[in-house]
């Protein structure tokens, strides 16, 4: 065992903060011999049950959960950046042809290792990451995070049309690849397979009907893809798939929404979008830098907290801007200024935080899992240092509330105060 002294942020079951400014995060092995949190609370509550575990006293500094992100694409690291009109201009120009040289499994390698990196020096422990069409991109990901004994997601693109020669995968063969990909990862160690439809418009009916047979045959494997981004592609996949009443609605008519389905930017949905998500347990992955920056929208954060389907935050790398956190963080609290008239200025910090953490973990059906810092949770977790920055330090001294020091970190922070991450 091992304990760590520190303040000490991590979140109750109804999503609200817990914060000891003098904490105490007791991390053991428990009955199967996984690293998890054994306890945390006010180091003067706590101190004294442990006798004879070494304490390491991190003064100054903020344990907090490690960071989940809801989706990411690992082969995009390099687009990030990469300026076009919207959405499919940008799909046709950069990220096609870039994810094409992923059938290299030595190429595909090199990106993992710098993705992952980047990840960790960002505090975030877990991803739902897509990977490109090449099966090999998946093992060179996989062995990588299981390397690195981290609890991590992903899945081959499947995209059997209306892509370019180098990323195009053929029906029967990318149901085949998938299967065979569900066999050899998902459980093993911390790793999870997720069935990855790219989005609809790139997939025959055939591959998305053979989608949802594998969604159903292996129920607790992840759904992860793309609905509702952008105007052109909305119309675009209305045109496709007539019979369906909305661009979302395909994809329950293939039987792919249901719990631990995670879909990307849901910003155009109307209401009964919005209750489909909540009646099938899908959830959104929010992707606010993406959208900015790809001039999407906004996701609508009042009328998903109206009908009440789950969602959490995501990069989206590389049509998002950054791997950090506090980037993403900040930029959905941009565009929860949207809907400010419904929920007071925008989200709070302490909803900002938990979408990113234990809410997330949520959305993945992983609660309890990751995501936080309550006894019996995987103890992945990240040390922050407010001092790093010298504005922060200014702040943070002045804070005179949890949402006032949360909030500083969110609007100032980023990788640079991100002193370790810890993986259990
Ligand atoms: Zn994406």
């Amino acid at each position: 065992m091992k304990a760590y002294r520190a303040a000490l942020l991590r979140f109750a079951d109804d999503g609200s903060a817990l914060y000891d400014e003098d904490g105490l995060l007791v991390i053991g092995p428990d009955a199967s011999g996984r690293k998890v949190v054994r306890a945390a609370g006010a180091y003067s509550a706590l101190a004294g049950n442990f006798p004879g575990v070494a304490v390491e006293h991190l003064p100054g500094r903020i344990l907090a959960p490690g960071f989940i992100d809801l989706h990411v694409h690992f082969p995009q690291t390099d687009v990030i950046g990469s300026p076009a009109e919207g959405l499919l201009p940008w799909l046709e120009n950069y990220t096609f042809p870039h994810e094409s040289r992923f059938a290299d499994p030595a190429y595909a390698q090199g990106v993992a290792t710098v993705f992952f990196d980047e990840l960790l020096r960002h505090g975030v422990t877990t991803a739902l990451t897509f990977a490109t069409s090449h099966p090999a991109s998946v093992n060179a990901l996989m062995e990588d995070a299981q390397r690195r004994g981290l609890r991590l997601i992903a899945g081959k693109v499947l995209q059997d049309r209306h892509s370019p020669d180098g990323v195009r995968d053929e029906t029967e063969q990318s149901l085949a690849d998938s299967e065979a990909l569900i066999q050899k990862w998902h459980g093993t160690d911390r790793l999870g397979y997720a069935i990855t439809p790219r989005f609809a418009p790139s997939c025959s009916e055939a591959q998305l009907r053979g989608a949802g047979e594998l969604a159903a045959k292996y129920p607790d494997v992840w759904i992860q893809s793309h609905v509702a981004e952008n105007k052109d592609e909305i119309a675009w996949a209305r045109q496709l798939f007539p019979a369906s009443r909305s661009y979302l609605a395909v994809y329950d008519d293939f039987g792919l929404m249901r719990e631990r389905a995670i879909y990307a930017h849901c910003i155009h949905f109307d209401d009964e979008d919005r209750s489909l998500m909540r009646s099938t347990g899908a959830a959104a992955a929010v992707s606010p830098t993406s959208n900015l920056f790809l001039g999407s929208g906004f996701f609508d954060f009042a009328g998903a907290d109206r009908i009440g389907f789950q969602y959490g935050l995501a990069s989206d790398v590389g049509g998002g801007t950054s791997f950090s956190p506090f980037h993403t963080m900040l930029a959905a609290y941009y565009v929860g200024r949207e809907g400010q008239t419904k929920q007071g200025v925008s989200l709070s910090p302490q909803q900002l935080w938990w979408r990113h953490t234990a809410g997330a973990a949520q959305a993945l059906g992983l609660d309890g899992v990751v995501g936080n810092l309550q006894p019996g949770c995987e103890a992945d977790f990240i040390v922050l240092n407010p001092q790093a920055m010298p504005l922060l330090a200014r702040k943070v001294a002045h804070a005179r509330n949890l949402d006032e020091l949360l909030f500083s970190l969110i609007v100032l922070g980023d990788d640079r105060i991100v002193e370790r991450t810890v993986i259990s």
